[in-house]
């Protein structure tokens, strides 16, 4: 019987120490993911649009945001 109440008592502190990490993890400002890293970004030499420079359609040194631009440079 003393057994369980330990267990009890185990599961009653792991439960509120998981708690209390959550309320810190809550407190903690959130981090701009979107602003982290999101690769590099480049002006199209055209309209001046900013895009990735994966995404980016290039031509010579030149990057355009759209295979449009790149064909009216
Ligand atoms: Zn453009």
């Amino acid at each position: 019987m003393l057994r369980w109440i330990v267990l009890a008592l185990m599961f009653y502190w792991l439960w509120k120490l998981w708690q209390r990490a959550g309320r810190i993890h809550q407190r903690r400002p959130k981090k701009p993911q979107a602003f982290q890293k999101p690769g590099e970004m480049i002006a199209c030499t055209k309209c001046g649009v900013y895009v990735l420079k994966e995404s980016a359609m290039r031509k010579g040194e030149h990057f355009f945001c759209s295979d449009t631009c790149r064909r009216e440079s």
